[in-house]
Formats: structure tokens, C-alpha cells, sequence
């Protein structure tokens, strides 16, 4: 953890000064609430409590917003473009007059303080950008002269960046950020071309870790997921060979803006892959090796995934090895049956055994291979597919660090790390803290329009928290001024 060297206050559109009131009579309106994760959930809630008046404080630990949203190609089962939905409400949360956005920020102490119900004294560690946000345009000058290369985590290592970079175009804030861990030294300094390059002085290399300091009413916890990296994945050789790939890496291949601009073609030569397996339940449902809960959505974007590549690649042939379909969902069904007959995409009923390289001359048509060993379980038939890309579904498994989190907050997370609420049928966006509320895949695995209604269902709750507040506070006042 970086040190906490300084002290501030948000530097606010309005102040985030606790307000006291000196005035009894006076009863308070000011509440706000503190949203941590800006992925979708966590924009819903902000969006739906600052568009009802109130200030948010929405803490991101990433340099730009929108989560894994940002990273999908097309969504299931409509197949709209996700930067497209999302763009607006990403840009909607930067300019935000009652959103004030803390970007590669965390938690790191929360309060509860004596008296009214949900409030909260809060402690954010802001981490430096090295690059001042009102300075920066955007123009890309500091990057054209930096000599680092480093994978760029957003699109999952397939394209590189520069140490100082901005994560992607939508980007935001649409601000660059610098890498410390990446460029060639900051202290001592050891190379500051990318100051020299910047006609608006916006690199600041002496910047600090801050910590700011807020009182809050209500809390949404919406850190969301990641994906599983563990043995029941590496078997698959996932990791260790380069045409082995997750579904996020499959996605920002498929996306237009990803980096192939949505030609479909393998990491290992670049050739376009005319059979590929996609492997669902990699680690998912899986006690021994991996975890027993089902990750949900895997099903869905597997079918998408068959779907979109078969537009890319209308020669090209889908296998998918699966355990049993679950599309439980408004047009789900009809969305699986599509990628099987309109996209003659084979499901195979079975686990995969074992996958083994070849290299091209071992194969008939010399060309490198990864060989897919299976059963189908339907006909109790082995299988063998000589795939030139095979796409695990990985288990969602919750957000690094979301079970700190919880301690800092004071509230329960299940035995995989997922948030749980005080009482999953009634109250499912409630924790078992007043004022503390949950949203999004944090809370278990689930898709966009799930997670969107639960993060409008938490900010509901706040929303309520706050009435009920201010109308307490009103009956309070009326009765001191008899
Ligand atoms: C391959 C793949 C394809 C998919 N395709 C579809 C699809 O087509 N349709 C569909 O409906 N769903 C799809 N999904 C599911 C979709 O990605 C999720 O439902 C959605 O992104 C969840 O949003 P979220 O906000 O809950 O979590 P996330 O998107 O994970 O966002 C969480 C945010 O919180 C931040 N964060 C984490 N920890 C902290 C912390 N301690 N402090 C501050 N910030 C923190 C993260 O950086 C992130 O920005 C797909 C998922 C995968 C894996
Ligand atoms: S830091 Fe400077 S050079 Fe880099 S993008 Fe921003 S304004 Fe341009
Ligand atoms: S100072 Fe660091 S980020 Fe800037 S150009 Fe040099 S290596 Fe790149």
C-alpha cells in the first residue's frame, strides 16, 4: 500500500466540508452518499442518487470508469454495442454536477460515527496520476516520446501501451495517467521526456499520495469481479499458451475499438482461426479444482461469442463443451438456440480432458494446433478437435481486495469473498449495516440488466434513508420551535 504522505480535503464542484448546522430549527438537506466502484452498477447508483439532488462522492480505484462494460464488444441477447450504451452514461458521470469522481482511489478507514443512522466519516487514499487533470488535453504528445512498452491491462495484454498512456479512447476522465511502476524512474527522476513533450506542463512528477477525509450518509459497495486464474483454468493451458484465451481477451478481439479493430485472428501467428473451442464452466461448478457455485452468465456470452464470431468469420466452425445450458432470461433461450442453428454451432455435452499443443509439423494442414481432448457425454463418445483457438469461460470470483474491503466497512462477505446481504429474499441490497447498501457482481454473478436494476434498487434505498431523514429532522425542528 503506497504510504499516505499527505493530508487533504476533496477539492469539490461544491465543498465536501461536513456541514454543521447551527441553526436547529434549520433541519439538514445536505446528505450524500459515497459509492465505491465506478462500473456500471456503481455509475447506476450515483447517477440515480445525484440526479434526485443529492452528492455523491464516487471513489474508482482504476484511472478511468465503466468497469468491464467498457471492455465487451456487443451484449447479449441484443447484441447492441456496449461502448455505445455506455459512453453516454460514462461521460453523464464525469460531468455530473453533484458526482464528484475520485479516480485511483480506495477506502481505507471507515467510521461509523455516534448518533443518526448511516453516518459515516470516510478515509480515500487518492493515488497520484502524475498528470494534473485540468492541464491535460488528452493530445498525446508525452506518450509519442516515451520509450516504455507494457501490455495495456484494458485490452487484457493483446495491444501494448506506452508507461505514461491513457487506458482507452472513451476514456474517463479523458485524462492521460502515468505508470510508476512502469516508467524508466520518478525518484530519482531518471529519464522526464514526457514533461519535456508536454506543451501544458501537466505531468507534475512530485505528486503525492493524498488522503481526503469525508463524512458520508449512505454507502453503495459496487466493486464488481474478476475473472479466475487458478488451476482449474491452467489445465486448460490458459496462461501458458498463447492461443488459449479468457473471455475478456475474446471480447476486446471481437470489439471495434479493440486491437485488431474486431478482426477475429490468434495471438500466436495472427492468422484468422477457422476452428475454435470455447470451453464453458472453466472453473466454475468445479469443488475440487476450482469453485462449486455456477458463474451465470457464462452460458450467455459464450452464445454470443459463437454468434459474433460466425459474423467475422462465416467459414469458420464454433464448438462449445459445456455442462448443461442455463439461459434463464428474457430472450436468453431463443439467443442460445440462434448460435446452435443459425450459426451451426456444435454443443457438446461434456468437460474437456486434456488439451495439447502441436506444433505445425505434427498437423495435416501445418499449421500449430491445440488439441482438444473430451467426452461427449450424450453418446459417451471421446472427442478430439484439432482447434486453432480455444476460449475458456472462466469463473467470475469476486473483485481483488473486496474482502478488505468488507472489514473496513464492517460487513459480510460469503465463503468465495461475494457481499451478503442481511437477508438475501427481502432485503437483498441491504447490508447487515444500516445505511450500508450493495450492488452489482460484487454480491454474486450476474448480468448488465441485473446489476442494473439492483444498483437502482440500493440507490432507492438510499434515496428512502435520506427522506426519512429529512423528514425526521423537519418533525424535530417543528417540535423545538413551539
Ligand atoms: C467475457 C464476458 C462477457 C460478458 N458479456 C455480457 C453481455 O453481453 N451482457 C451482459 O448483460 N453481461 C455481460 N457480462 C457481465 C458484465 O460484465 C457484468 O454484469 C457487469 O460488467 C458488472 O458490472 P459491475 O459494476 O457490477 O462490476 P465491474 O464491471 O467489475 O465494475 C466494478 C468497478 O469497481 C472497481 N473497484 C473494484 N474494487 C474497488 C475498490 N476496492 N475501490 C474502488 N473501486 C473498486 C473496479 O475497478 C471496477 O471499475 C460479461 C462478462 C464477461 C466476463
Ligand atoms: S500530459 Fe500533456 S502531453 Fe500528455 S496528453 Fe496531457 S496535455 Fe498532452
Ligand atoms: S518519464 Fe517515464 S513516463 Fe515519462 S517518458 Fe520517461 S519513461 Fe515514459
Amino acid at each position: 500500500m503506497t504510504p499516505v504522505t499527505k493530508q487533504a480535503r476533496v477539492d469539490s464542484k461544491h465543498s465536501l466540508d461536513v456541514v454543521v448546522d447551527d441553526d436547529a430549527a434549520a433541519p439538514r438537506t445536505d446528505y450524500r452518499a459515497l459509492v465505491i466502484g465506478a462500473g456500471i452498477s456503481g455509475m447506476q447508483a450515483a447517477l440515480d442518487i445525484a440526479n434526485s439532488g443529492y452528492e455523491v462522492i464516487l471513489v474508482e480505484k482504476d484511472p478511468s470508469i465503466g468497469g468491464h462494460m467498457a471492455q465487451l464488444s456487443e451484449t447479449f441477447p441484443t447484441l447492441d454495442c456496449s461502448q455505445c450504451i455506455l459512453t453516454p452514461r460514462t461521460v453523464e458521470v464525469g460531468q455530473h454536477p453533484n458526482i464528484q469522481l475520485l479516480t485511483l482511489s480506495e477506502v481505507v478507514g471507515v467510521e461509523r460515527m455516534d448518533g443518526d443512522e448511516g453516518n459515516f466519516h470516510v478515509r480515500i487514499l487518492r493515488h497520484p496520476r502524475y498528470v494534473i487533470e485540468d492541464q491535460c488535453t488528452a493530445c498525446g504528445d508525452c506518450a509519442k516520446v516515451c520509450r516504455v512498452v507494457v501490455p495495456n491491462e484494458f485490452d487484457r495484454g493483446l495491444a501494448a501501451r506506452r508507461a505514461i498512456y491513457m487506458p482507452h479512447p472513451q476514456a474517463v476522465p479523458a485524462v492521460y495517467c502515468l505508470d510508476p511502476d512502469a516508467c524508466l524512474g520518478l525518484f530519482p527522476l531518471a529519464c522526464g521526456e514526457c514533461a519535456r513533450a508536454c506543451e501544458r506542463d501537466a505531468i507534475d512528477y512530485d505528486m503525492a499520495p493524498e488522503t481526503v477525509e469525508v463524512d458520508v450518509d449512505a454507502i453503495v459497495v459496487a466493486t464488481g469481479y474478476t475473472l479466475y486464474q487458478d488451476e482449474a483454468v491452467m489445465a486448460y493451458r490458459y496462461m501458458s499458451h498463447p492461443d488459449v484465451m479468457d473471455g475478456l481477451e475474446f471480447e476486446r478481439l471481437l470489439s471495434a475499438s479493440g486491437p485488431t479493430g474486431g478482426a477475429v485472428i490468434r495471438p500466436s501467428d495472427r492468422k484468422v482461426p477457422k476452428e475454435v473451442v470455447f470451453i464453458q464452466c472453466a472453473g466454475s461448478r468445479n469443488p475440487e479444482h476450482g469453485v462449486s457455485y455456477c458463474s451465470k452468465i457464462c452460458c450467455m456470452y459464450t452464445a454470443k461469442h459463437a454468434i459474433l464470431y460466425k459474423h467475422r468469420v462465416p467459414d469458420g466452425q464454433v464448438y462449445v463443451f459445456y455442462i448443461d445450458i442455463r439461459a434463464g432470461g428474457k430472450g436468453y433461450e431463443e439467443f442460445v438456440a440462434r448460435a446452435m442453428e443459425e450459426d451451426d454451432t456444435v454443443y457438446i455435452r461434456g468437460r474437456v480432458s486434456k488439451i495439447v499443443p502441436q506444433e505445425g509439423d505434427e498437423t495435416s494442414d501445418g499449421q500449430s494446433k491445440v488439441m482438444v481432448w473430451g467426452v461427449d457425454t450424450l453418446t459417451g463418445r471421446k472427442v478430439e478437435i484439432a482447434a486453432d483457438l480455444v476460449v475458456v469461460a472462466s469463473a467470475i470470483i469476486p473483485s481483488p481486495g473486496a474482502k478488505r474491503l468488507a472489514e473496513i466497512l464492517g460487513i459480510d462477505v460469503d465463503t468465495f469473498g461475494f457481499y451478503t446481504a442481511a437477508d438475501t429474499e427481502m432485503t437483498p441490497v441491504e447490508s447487515g449495516v444500516p445505511g450500508i447498501f450493495l450492488a452489482g457482481v460484487g454480491l454474486g454473478p450476474q448480468d448488465i440488466p441485473e446489476t442494473v436494476a439492483q444498483a437502482s434498487g440500493a440507490a432507492a434505498k438510499v434515496l428512502s434513508q435520506f427522506a426519512a431523514a429529512k423528514a425526521e429532522a423537519r418533525a424535530q425542528a417543528a417540535l423545538l420551535s413551539w
